[in-house]
């Protein structure tokens, strides 16, 4: 089987016997959860798409290393073009759903680990490269989603990680056996790691010889023995239960965190990818962190083109839609929201072959990719939230919308142009909600702060790839500066 439909997707996810905690208590079926299920809807839209002829560029590919067609998730990246229709096709994907989509993360870990093992192995004589290789077979061959788990807790940050006081707060081996290894740690704010088949798991920051027990890179089943998920909370993630889609703003689609404790966890042999070579785990770092910094160029992007079109839509429903200020700020979240799609596409196009062969996008590019989302989608939806107007907050209920005797009078004041509905007006501001302030907005908003690594990790980058020292040259040439 090459490719999954969404439904058998879900059905595979369905039969796995993950161990997920959630208000305290077990949840046994995290499918049918109704406060789970939105953000397993995101993720099942990157398989309903890859089965649709229009997509099928976009959403699929011919994998150079089975022959067959696989999802584009699922790819090793072979040019610069490859790097292009990743960006496109997740801003297909924010455009469908108006959530994470989760699935980027494994596609980002795959292209990282590919490069970085062929580069550990020619320097050490290991393994590791064909134990990914074989993994990334095994994932295309049967279209799984696996999630990539990089952010230890970290415990106290001026610390290493040899040097905390509690030695789990990095992922760490504990025990090298014959067959394999056992780690223990856990890794933060795991996006879409309950609707993963796999995980991918690898160290968090460069490392030094001390830590080289926290030099660790494999890949395991999400139901494997000693893997616990405790669910992040979302701002308004009870409403999903209330039995209101109106009020939810989008009830189909959403995202998903969780804390994933790996508690004495077996990785045997063949699953491995870094096992102690620490001078290596930078690496890994720098370029996971670069391809994810490229996705947000593409995810954030149609996300705001699903906001822009909300907010030009309760211009239309206030009777707002013709004032100048209204259309200049229309235009502003536009320009801003296509300026990160610039980025997107430019790091993308002035990628580069590893010595793996498999495409890197330019670094510095993509950071400064990131750097703005962790501005930009601020401003996005500020003006949304301008040109939505209060009621955004402080609309009714649909309960009191349905209800006989409130409900007519809700319809009457809460009216906007004649010939729209008082629920179509109410059906997109709640939409807006949902994105700048509600489950959508850990998405939207602080995943575009922290995702992919927080606005000062991108600012390194920045410093470390900007080559002051050839721009300083430039000046000195031109004002005949000799020393
Ligand atoms: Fe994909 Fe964006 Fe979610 Fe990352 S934040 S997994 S790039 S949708
Ligand atoms: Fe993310």
């Amino acid at each position: 089987m090459a490719l999954m439909t969404g439904e058998q997707y879900i059905e595979s996810i369905r039969k796995m016997k993950m161990n997920v905690y959630m208000f305290g208590k077990k949840v046994d079926c995290p499918v049918d959860d109704p406060i789970l299920r939105p953000s397993l809807n995101s993720v099942r839209m990157t398989y309903d798409l890859a089965q649709m002829p229009e997509y099928e560029d976009l959403m699929t590919v011919i994998s150079p290393y089975t022959g067959k067609r696989i999802n584009r998730f699922t790819h090793i990246h072979q040019s610069t073009g490859d790097l292009i229709k990743k960006v496109k096709m997740q801003r297909l994907l924010g455009q469908k759903t108006a959530a994470c989509f989760q699935r980027c993360v494994g596609m980002d870990a795959f292209n990282a680990v590919f490069s970085t093992t062929f580069e550990t192995d020619k320097a050490h004589g290991t393994h590791y490269h064909e134990n990914f290789k074989k993994f990334m077979m095994y994932v295309q061959d049967n279209d799984l989603t696996v999630d990539g788990a990089m952010t230890d807790p970290k415990g106290d940050r001026s610390k290493a990680p040899h040097a905390q006081e509690d030695p789990d707060l990095f992922l760490h081996i504990v025990e090298r056996r014959a067959d394999g290894i056992v780690v223990r740690g856990a890794k933060a704010h795991q996006t879409g790691v309950l609707n993963s088949h796999e995980v991918i798991v690898m160290p968090t920051i460069s490392m030094g010889p001390e830590d080289s027990d926290y030099a660790v890179s494999f890949a395991v089943p999400m139901d494997t023995p000693g893997i616990t998920m405790i669910i992040g909370r979302q701002s308004c993630d009870t409403r999903k239960m209330e039995g209101s889609e109106m009020d939810v703003g989008n009830s189909e689609f959403g995202g998903v965190e969780a804390l994933t404790i790996f508690d004495n966890v077996f990785v045997p042999n063949d699953r491995i990818f870094l096992c102690g070579e620490s001078e290596f785990a930078g690496m890994m770092v720098e370029r996971f962190a670069g391809y994810h910094r490229q996705s947000y160029g593409g995810c954030k992007v149609g996300v705001g083109d699903v906001l822009i079109g909300a907010a030009a839509v309760a211009a239309d429903y206030n009777g707002a839609a013709k004032a100048s200020h209204v259309k200049d700020k229309l235009i502003e979240m536009t320009h801003l929201n296509e300026t990160l799609y610039c980025c997107g596409i430019a790091c993308s196009a002035e990628g580069h072959p590893t010595e793996s062969g498999n495409y890197m996008i330019d670094l510095l590019l993509a950071n400064v990719c990131k750097q703005n989302v962790t501005r930009f989608p601020y401003e996005i939806v500020r003006l949304a939230e301008d040109i939505a107007g209060g009621l955004m907050v402080t609309a009714p209920s649909e309960a009191d919308f349905r209800d006989p005797t409130l409900g007519p009078v809700i319809e009457k004041y809460l009216k906007g142009v004649s010939g729209v509905s008082t629920e179509n007006r109410l059906r997109i501001l709640r939409l807006i909600e949902n994105l700048s302030l509600g489950t959508a907005a850990v998405g939207y908003r602080t995943e575009s702060m922290h995702g992919a690594g927080s606005p000062q990790a991108q600012r390194i980058m920045i410093a470390r790839q900007g080559n002051l020292a050839m721009k300083k040259e430039l000046a000195k040439n031109l004002a005949h500066i000799k020393e």
